[in-house]
């Protein structure tokens, strides 16, 4: 017999949508750190105390070079609610295992979440997010929401006119502010219309 991952885990579910019977259609939930986890344009992250629900942590990841990174636990409580009835977590960011070993224990999240092993091009075509390509590869056709700093127009018209993706969001999020309320009800209201 062939175990697909996640079927066990749905069948100790009780009183779940019939969209939600199928762990296949369970939507993923693409997390970038640089702008919605950490606010690196803040006002206030160049200053010595980081703002209201964010700490400052120097992290070290692989490569060397530390970085002053300002994390919310409550983003962290959130994101894990998400992945408790509405959708699978998965790292879209350059912080690649790193934010395994490094962000996630910070939030209180698993630290083996998946990984999309995005590769920076040095030339970046057209205006989109250089990641799209990359995570449409990634993704096949299973429904995603994927927030980033550098989700624009391009890149959700591209994504558009990507043949065989599954349901998507492309939702933006300010780096200046960080993951708010009004982002995590769009994030909801996207797994409920699915
Ligand atoms: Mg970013």
């Amino acid at each position: 017999m062939t175990l697909v991952p996640g079927l066990a885990q749905t069948d100790r579910r009780v009183n779940l949508p019939m969209s939600r019977e199928n762990a296949a259609m369970q939507p993923l939930l693409l997390i970038d750190v640089d702008g919605p986890l950490n606010p690196f344009r803040a006002p206030w992250f160049g200053q010595r105390k980081a703002g209201p629900g964010f700490e400052f942590h120097d992290l070290t990841p692989a490569g060397g070079i530390t970085y002053r990174v300002a994390l919310n636990q409550e983003h962290g409580r959130r994101l894990a609610a998400l992945s408790c009835d509405a959708f699978d977590l998965v790292w879209a960011t350059t912080w690649l295992d790193d934010a395994n070993a490094l962000i996630a224990p910070l939030l209180g999240l698993p630290t083996d979440l998946p990984v999309i092993p995005l590769d920076r091009p040095n030339f970046p075509r057209g205006r989109r997010s250089w990641k799209a390509e990359q995570i449409a590869r990634w993704v096949g056709s299973r429904p995603f929401a994927w927030f980033d700093d550098e989700i624009n127009r391009a890149t959700r018209s591209w994504l558009e006119s990507t043949p065989n993706l599954g349901a998507h969001l492309a939702h933006r999020v300010e780096p200046h502010v960080g993951l708010v309320d009004a982002d995590f009800a769009v994030l909801r209201s996207f797994a409920d219309s699915l």
